[in-house]
């Protein structure tokens, strides 16, 4: 049996990255921290047989016994508030945590996938943006601490392949969302879905102009799932090409949801990227990928599933209280 390591396994994506490999027949190793993830979405798995969870902060030496076949490196504040909030434990996640990771998979000889982000391409002069693309990203802006962490996280894992040989694979995910997002992370799905069910307008930043793509879950899960299985060692954009402005998203969920609410507007986040669109010619080519979920379907999963949140989950719409994670 192949065994693979998740890092932010109690977040979002890791969550259903455990779920795919525990459905493949791996045996799966979840670690978080829980800073931003929630213990609920790998409640599950806790009984499973060929699941382990070992709760560290992988900016920490990891320490794992036995064999390791693969290692995906998903641990993250992945949101644009929460990397604001917490902006020394994304610098060190994305750098030292990845350091960690990357000994780990040489001394285990294991492959090792990393989580990277369309957020390397910062605010993108390139449109739609693909791999070849250097980026445009204000390293001393407040968004730089997630950018620069991001790259530099590319840059050592592309030095130990060079220099180790490693086995790496990187992914640039671009805005993906789905059932066990945290509703208060402050990303514009689920803050305009728990605006709409809290009966609260919906807030657009900016005008609205700027645009996003997004990818339903499953697409993303799949095409991670192949990159790690295929011999590809540059980064490979995974998203789903489908561009929207925020304004007329914004829309689109009032129509979703029914809300009798109506938008309003707040001031722009310092930095934030105008246009965003993957160009996934790549992923076609060398992973045989692309989306099948459509917006409309996508959605209306995702809303079920805040639709099922217990009141007290949806009014705790505080943000994630990180007092006990940060060390003086
Ligand atoms: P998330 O916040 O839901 O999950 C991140 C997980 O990492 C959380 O469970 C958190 O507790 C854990 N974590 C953070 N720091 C840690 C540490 N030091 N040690 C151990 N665990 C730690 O976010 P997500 O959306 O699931 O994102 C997962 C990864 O994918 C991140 O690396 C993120 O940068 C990347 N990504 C996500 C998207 C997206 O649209 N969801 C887009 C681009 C990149
Ligand atoms: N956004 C918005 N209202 C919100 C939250 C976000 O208009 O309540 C905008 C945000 O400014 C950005 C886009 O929606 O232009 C996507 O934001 P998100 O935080 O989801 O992710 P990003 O793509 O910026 O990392």
């Amino acid at each position: 049996m192949k065994k693979v390591l998740i890092t932010g396994a109690a977040g979002f994506l890791g969550s259903h990255l455990c779920d795919r490999f525990i459905g493949e027949g791996y045996a799966v190793i979840g670690m978080d921290n829980f800073i931003t993830g929630d213990k609920k979405n790998l409640a599950h798995l806790e009984q499973h047989l060929h699941f382990q969870f070992i709760e560290h902060d992988v900016t920490e030496f990891v320490s794992i016994e036995g064999d390791l076949d693969y290692i995906l490196h998903f641990a993250s504040p992945a949101s644009p508030i929460d990397y604001l909030k917490i902006p020394i434990q994304t610098l060190k996640v994305g750098s030292l945590g990845t350091h960690n990771l990357l000994g780990l998979a040489k001394a285990k000889g294991a492959r090792i996938l990393i989580a990277s982000t369309s957020e390397v391409y910062g605010d993108p002069l390139v449109h739609p943006q693909n791999e070849d693309y250097y980026g445009n990203v204000n390293t001393i802006g407040p968004r730089g601490v997630y950018d620069e962490a991001k790259r530099f996280q590319e840059s050592i894992t592309m030095a130990y392949h060079r220099f180790h040989g490693l086995e790496t694979r990187i992914v640039r995910i671009f805005n993906t969302y789905g059932p066990r997002m945290r509703l208060n992370d402050g990303r514009v799905i689920p803050a305009f879905m728990g605006q709409a069910l809290r009966g609260e307008d919906l807030t657009i930043f900016g005008e609205g102009s700027q645009t996003r793509s997004f990818c339903y879950v499953g697409d993303q899960v799949e095409g991670i799932y192949r990159l790690l299985l295929s011999d590809y060692t540059g980064p490979v954009n995974i998203g789903n090409p489908h561009e929207i402005s925020i304004k007329d998203f914004a829309e689109e969920i009032i129509k979703l949801t029914g809300t009798a609410q109506k938008v309003i507007y707040k001031d722009l986040p310092v930095d934030d990227p105008m246009q965003r669109q993957p160009d996934i010619t790549l992923a076609k080519r060398v992973l045989g990928w692309e989306p099948q979920i459509g917006r409309a379907e996508g959605m209306q999963i995702t809303y079920n599933y805040f639709k099922g949140l217990t009141p007290d989950e949806l009014y705790k719409s505080e943000h994630k209280d990180f007092k006990n994670h940060i060390k003086k």
